[in-house]
């Protein structure tokens, strides 16, 4: 486990002083932010599969999966699984995925470990599509979400 056989190939690649979701984990850019911890961070997807759409980052910068160690692996997951409560009864969904992408073979576009919840309603049957949400929008389903994992504790 500690030697992974190769890296994973990304173009979306790039020095650590230019990753967005850097950026966005130390306030430099903005975001609809949901909950953060001393290792994590979770805002809005910018243009969601679904309103609620939340991906959660490690602040450490890493480019996949194979940049973590069991524990922060294991850490990220566990976050993601609480945030998902606050993303599902927020927007009063029937369920959740959990997605993760590596590598441009994947589609990751910001080569920044980040794991997506994204909320399903029976309606939608699975369906992927992305949609835009108002400035209003975000900000009201991100308030909300955050106000739901606050109640969790
Ligand atoms: P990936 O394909 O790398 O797993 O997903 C990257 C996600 O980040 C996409 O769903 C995309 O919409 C989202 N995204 C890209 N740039 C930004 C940004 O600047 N801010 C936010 N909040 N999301 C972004
Ligand atoms: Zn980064």
């Amino acid at each position: 486990m500690n030697n992974p056989p190769r890296r994973i190939y990304n173009s979306a690649s790039v020095p650590q002083e230019e990753c967005v979701f850097c950026k966005i984990v130390d306030g430099r850019l903005p975001s609809y932010r949901v909950y953060e911890d001393e290792h994590h961070v979770a805002f809005l997807d910018i243009n969601p599969f679904s309103a609620g759409h939340t991906l959660v980052c490690p602040k450490r910068h890493g480019e996949t999966l194979w940049d973590m160690d069991e524990r922060e692996i294991a850490e990220v997951f566990k976050v993601a699984s609480k945030v998902s409560m606050g993303v599902v009864y927020a927007t009063n969904a029937d369920g959740f995925r959990i997605m993760q992408n590596n590598g441009e073979a994947a589609n990751q576009a910001v080569a920044h470990i980040h794991v997506h919840v994204i909320p399903n309603k029976l309606e939608d049957k699975g369906r992927f599509n992305r949609m835009k949400l108002s400035d209003k929008e975000m900000a009201e389903v991100a308030e909300s979400i955050k106000a739901e994992i606050a109640k969790l504790a």
